[in-house]
C-alpha cells in the first residue's frame, strides 16, 4: 500500500519511505489512500497477539520491501502479554504497561526499531534517532534501540518535570545512548528537535531520524492491542467492546479508531483527558484551537496541540461527524487523585495518573448503562510512584523489567534549551 500526505501535496510514498521519513515533505501526516476493510473472520485461526498483528497489518505492508519480515517484524515487537483483565462485570482494563519501560509507547518503539533495523541491513546506512520525550516516548525508544549496530539515540527530556523514576528510565542505557536533560519544557525540547532536523549542515554529517508519536511505524502496531482485545472479547461475548482511552498525542486513541473503521467488533471510543481540554472542548462543539499546555499529575498526556489531530480529521473532515464518531472528557488533577483511592479501595488496584483519567471517566459519565467498558492502562503505576503511592498509602511493587533498569545507574548531561549548544554536543560526538 501506497500512503498520502493528510495536506495533499506529497506523492503516493511506498510505506517503508514513510516510516523512514516521519513526516511528510509538505509537513502533514502519512495516511493510507484508504484505509483497508477486515471483518472479524479475516482473524479466524489468529489468537495471539502477534497473530492478529500480522493479519491487521498485511494491507497496509503489501507490495512494500517490508512485506516479507512483516509476520517476523510482529514476533520480535510484540513480544509481551496485554492482557484484558476483568475487573467487574461491567468493566475490564486492558494491561499495555508489561513491555521493558513499562508502557504502551514499548510496542510502537519496539516495532518501528524492527523496521529500522531492516530498513539498516538494505541500506547500510547509520541513523540518529533524535527525540524529545515528556517522559515514557524516550524510554521506551532507548530501549528499542539500544546495543542496536547502526543506531545511536539522542534523547531530550525536560529537567524536572519527568518522575523520578522517567528520569532514571530516560538515563540509564548509556552505550549508545545518549541523554540530555534540558534546563527548560517539554515545548523547548520539542523545538530544539526541529531545528536540528532543519539544520541542512548537521543532517550532512550524519542522517537523523524522528521517532516521535506521528511516525506511522508506531501508529499501525498500536492497532494490534485492540483488534486483539476486541476479537477476545467477541469471540467470547457475540458483541463489540467499548473503550476509554487516556489521551494526549492522540496516537494510542486514533489507532483505536483506525481498528474500529477498518472492521474490528469496537463500539464506542471515548477519549480522556486531563486538565489539557482541546478535544474535550472541541468534540463537545468548539472550534479547534490548539494553546499552551499545562503541567498536570498525568504528565505524558500535557499535550495543548494534538499531533495527531490531523489524521483524525483526515478520517472525519466534517466537525460534526467527527463529533458524532467520538467524544472527549477532562478530568482535573484533584479527580486523578481521588479516583486513584476509589480504585484502590474498591479493587485493591494501584493506578497510574493516565490510566485514572479514563477510570475517572468510565465510572463518573458512562455510569451503569449495562455495558462492558474497557478501561486502556497505559503505564505500570510504579513508574510514578511518587505521585501514586501517598494516594494509596502502600508501596507500589515495580515489575521485574522496571526493576533491573532502575538498580542500573543513571546519568544524563546537562544542557541549556539553546540550539547551538545542542549542535555543539552532536557534533564534537562523531
Ligand atoms: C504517551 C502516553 C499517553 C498518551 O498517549 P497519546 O498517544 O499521546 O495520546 C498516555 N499515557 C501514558 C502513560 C503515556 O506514556
Amino acid at each position: 500500500m501506497n500512503v498520502v500526505s493528510t495536506r495533499g501535496n506529497v506523492a503516493a510514498t511506498p510505506i517503508d519511505a514513510a516510516i523512514a521519513a516521519g513526516l511528510a515533505d509538505d509537513g502533514g501526516l502519512f495516511v493510507p489512500t484508504e484505509l483497508p476493510r477486515l471483518d472479524p473472520a479475516a482473524f479466524d485461526g489468529r489468537d495471539t497477539l502477534p497473530e492478529v498483528a500480522a493479519t491487521l497489518l498485511a494491507p497496509f505492508f503489501a507490495g512494500s520491501t517490508l512485506e516479507p519480515e512483516l509476520a517476523a517484524m510482529c514476533d520480535e515487537a510484540l513480544s509481551f502479554p496485554t492482557p484484558l483483565v476483568e475487573i467487574t462485570e461491567h468493566t475490564a482494563i486492558l494491561e499495555l504497561f508489561h513491555g521493558p519501560t513499562a508502557a504502551f509507547k514499548d510496542i510502537g518503539a519496539r516495532f518501528l526499531a524492527a523496521c529500522f533495523r531492516r530498513m539498516r541491513a538494505r541500506d547500510g546506512v547509520d541513523r540518529t534517532i533524535l527525540v524529545a520525550t515528556s517522559g515514557d516516548t524516550g524510554g521506551a525508544v532507548a530501549d528499542a534501540f539500544f546495543e542496536q549496530p547502526g543506531f545511536d539515540v539522542v534523547i531530550l527530556y525536560p529537567d524536572g518535570r519527568v518522575s523520578p523514576r522517567q528520569a532514571h528510565l530516560l538515563s540509564c542505557y548509556g552505550g549508545n545512548v545518549r541523554t540530555f536533560r534540558v534546563a527548560g519544557a517539554f515545548d523547548d525540547c520539542q523545538r530544539l528537535v526541529k531545528q536540528a532536523f532543519s539544520d541542512a549542515g548537521l543532517r550532512r554529517k550524519r542522517a537523523i531520524t524522528s521517532a516521535n508519536s506521528i511516525s506511522l511505524g508506531r501508529l499501525l502496531p498500536q492497532m494490534a492491542y485492540y483488534a486483539h482485545s476486541a476479537l477476545h472479547n467477541f469471540r467470547a461475548t457475540g458483541s463489540s467492546l467499548d473503550y476509554v482511552v487516556p489521551t494526549g498525542n492522540l496516537g494510542n486513541a486514533l489507532a483505536c479508531l483506525w481498528a474500529r473503521a477498518i472492521g474490528l467488533p469496537i463500539g464506542d471510543v471515548v477519549l480522556a483527558t486531563n486538565s489539557n481540554r482541546v478535544l474535550p472542548e472541541h468534540l463537545a462543539g468548539a472550534p479547534y484551537e490548539p494553546r499552551e499546555s499545562v503541567a498536570t499529575l498525568a504528565n505524558a498526556m500535557d499535550v495543548g496541540d494534538p499531533s495527531n489531530f490531523e489524521r483524525l480529521r483526515w478520517l472525519w473532515p466534517d466537525d460534526q461527524e467527527r463529533r458524532r464518531q467520538v467524544t472527549a472528557h477532562a478530568v482535573p488533577d484533584a479527580k486523578i487523585r481521588t479516583r486513584i483511592a476509589a480504585f484502590w479501595q474498591q479493587h485493591g488496584i494501584a493506578l497510574c495518573p493516565h490510566t485514572a483519567t479514563a477510570a475517572e471517566i468510565r465510572d463518573t459519565v458512562l455510569g451503569n448503562d449495562g455495558r462492558r467498558w474497557c478501561i486502556v492502562a497505559t503505564a505500570h503505576p510504579a513508574k510514578f510512584e511518587s505521585a501514586v503511592e501517598p494516594i494509596v498509602g502502600a508501596t507500589v511493587q515495580p515489575p521485574s523489567n522496571l526493576e533491573r533498569l532502575l538498580a542500573l545507574p543513571a546519568a544524563a548531561e546537562e544542557l541549556p534549551p539553546d540550539y547551538a549548544a545542542l549542535r555543539d554536543r552532536l557534533t564534537a560526538a562523531t
